[in-house]
């Protein structure tokens, strides 16, 4: 997507107030100077939404969201970001201006939008293959069979590819799309896969189709389900990986349930694009399904922007609980709670609701089991040996070291020692050892890493940088970035000081703030909400706050300097590294000494 360029954001901020643009959603009270409502994103009782017009940003202390107006209309409206500032830019009248492109980027931009175009057509085109033609027949049979009516399949844009090697291609290359459009897309195959130049022929043939739609609606690929017992492939084939689709980013059916995810906070996740589709149109709309695919951090990374709780329903077999097992990963990572949905043998969502009605499974859905409670009700039954019970606690330890809000982890760990009847201690050794493992296993592994708030004291200098212009200028204009580097958890300071951000200026502030990723966005709207940063304090106290985290760093740099010059007296590589090291520090205490906030220098300890 082309970039929407940095001056027209600003413009967008400066033109619209962020009281006005919530309040367009729903009532806001004053409370002193900001405003204060039920918040939108979590159910509550009062109300912890605060939105600050004099930084032009929200907060909420239930949830945590947070940000500028952009992110408000993002969490709200469930949209993108370009979308949100064209929604804003829409209302300020402000014509948007889009960065000019790269030619290989124009390329790409280009064959995306003809990918959509096509997609979106081929959606229509099955669909009517479906409803409206006599090879369709076997198609409507089959979904009269599983009760799925045309007014589903008018919902869910469900199509039927016809039984041809090319009926697809055929059409499609008719209504102008290129033999290149269509390699791309996945949609037809070689003949002949290693030259490029052989015939194409149709990859879903005589099968009922489900276009896979991303959060937004757009039709990325489609999902084929067979129609004859006896076909060759997969129960379901999918549309393979392109420039559109990654199976791994995508969860069917969220682009209708995610309001009702929102709403409930929940997300009952359903193995199967049949099941989701009849869970749905029985009522129980806060459901998805992965695409034949374990869940991705990216699919938990999309839940937990709706939820805080999934219930898992899988197979009941063996690979059903390998795979929630797999699932647990990455979902416990995102801070997400996890319940275990069971359902009686040899029945999936859809037979069980057919046979008993939607309140039975809603039932299954209430009665989920919490995921450790189910792992203690799975371990080997009555007197166990206590060498048993430790088992069972390191097995289940595996979990538990997963779970990244530390309450809960605490008093899981509790649970489990007072249900295994062993220790509290023997039950955090075996989390502990887990702990280690997991920590590097998903360092290696994590594209986005979960965001933990900072400590206190950065964002304490969060506020500070942010809101002070005198006090930024003068923490930008010092060698920072060789401090920041080496210290966890200071990314976000960096951010600030290396942006062009002016404290004193709304628009700049929430244009600054908009072009933040949600997490980082929520941490600096937390900071700037806090009231514990709120007291007028003097600028010589601001300056020395940042001026203490500075020399506190250079100091442990020292300590930990000097210690290894000690430990290296017979190692000279590493004796010459370590005064390299001492050089470069003595160097950059000078220059902060320079900076003149303490005259004479009292940085060396
Ligand atoms: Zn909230």
């Amino acid at each position: 997507m082309p970039r929407i360029s940095a001056e027209t954001i600003e413009q967008v901020a400066a033109a619209l107030n962020i009281v006005d643009v919530v309040s367009s959603y729903f009532p806001l009270k004053r409370a002193g100077t900001e405003f204060r409502a039920l918040c939108p994103f979590h159910q509550e009782k009062t109300p912890s939404f605060y939105v600050n017009p004099a930084k032009q940003s929200f907060y909420c202390f239930g949830c945590g969201r947070g940000g500028s107006m952009f992110q408000f209309v993002q969490e709200y409206e469930h949209v993108d970001f370009p979308e949100a500032v064209r929604r804003l830019a829409g209302r300020a009248a402000i014509p948007i201006i889009e960065d000019q492109l790269s030619a290989e980027e124009e390329v790409k931009q280009t064959l995306r939008k003809r990918l959509l175009r096509l997609h979106f057509e081929a959606a229509d085109w099955f669909h009517r293959n479906l409803v409206r033609t006599k090879a369709g027949e076997i198609a409507r049979n089959y979904m009269r069979d599983r009760q799925l009516n045309i007014e589903i399949a008018r919902q869910w844009r469900i199509g039927y590819a016809p039984s041809s090697w090319n009926a697809f291609r055929e059409w499609a290359i008719e209504a102008g799309f290129t033999k290149e459009e269509l390699l791309a897309s996945g949609l037809v195959k070689l003949r002949d896969e290693g030259n490029p130049r052989s015939e194409v022929y149709d990859r879903f043939r005589d099968r009922l189709m489900f276009p896979i739609t991303n959060e937004l609606g757009e039709v990325l690929a489609f999902s084929g389900r067979v129609l004859q017992p006896n076909a060759p492939g997969g129960k379901y084939i999918n549309s393979p990986e392109s420039m559109l689709f990654s199976k791994g980013n995508v969860l069917f059916g969220l682009e209708k349930s995610k309001r009702a995810i929102a709403q409930t906070r929940q997300a009952v996740v359903l193995e199967g694009q049949v099941d989701l589709i009849i869970t749905f149109a029985a009522g129980i709309e806060n459901a998805v399904a992965p695409l034949g695919t374990a869940l991705t951090e990216r699919h938990a990374g999309l839940l937990k922007r709706f939820c805080a709780e999934v219930v898992l329903f899988f197979d009941a077999d063996s690979a059903g609980e390998r795979a929630a097992e797999r699932a647990i990963e990455v979902l416990y990572t995102a801070g997400l709670q996890v319940r275990m949905g069971k359902l009686p043998p040899g029945e999936d969502p859809d037979s069980l609701i057919r046979k008993k009605g939607a309140e039975q499974f809603r039932t299954q859905i209430n009665g989920a089991k919490d995921f450790i409670e189910y792992q203690l009700e799975r371990r080997p039954s009555s007197d166990q040996s206590v060498a048993q019970r430790v088992q069972s606690a390191h097995r289940i330890a595996q979990f538990v070291a997963l779970i990244s809000e530390p309450v809960l982890r605490d008093t899981t760990v509790s649970r489990l020692a007072s249900c295994l009847a062993i220790s509290r201690e023997s039950v955090e050794q075996a989390v502990a050892s887990h702990k280690k493992g997991t920590a590097k296993s998903l360092k290696e592994e994590t594209q986005a890493p979960v965001v933990t708030p900072p400590r206190h004291e950065i964002a304490a200098l969060c506020y500070i940088l942010m809101t002070d212009s005198s006090t930024l200028d003068w923490s930008r204009s010092q060698p920072w970035q060789p401090v920041l580097s080496s210290v966890p958890g200071t990314e976000i300071l960096a951010k600030i000081l290396e942006s062009d951000l002016q404290p004193d200026n709304p628009a700049s502030v929430a244009a600054f703030l908009a072009r933040l990723d949600q997490p980082d966005a929520a941490i600096l709207s937390n900071a700037l909400s806090n009231p514990l940063y709120r007291k007028p304090i003097d600028q010589a106290i601001r300056r020395s706050y940042w001026h203490g985290f500075v020399m506190r760093e250079l100091r442990a740099r020292r300590t930990g300097i000097e210690s290894a010059l000690r430990l290296s007296a017979d190692h000279p590589e590493a004796r010459a590294q370590a005064e390299a090291e001492l050089k470069d520090l003595v160097n950059l205490e000078l220059a902060f000494e320079k900076m003149g906030f303490y005259p004479g220098g009292t940085c060396r300890s």
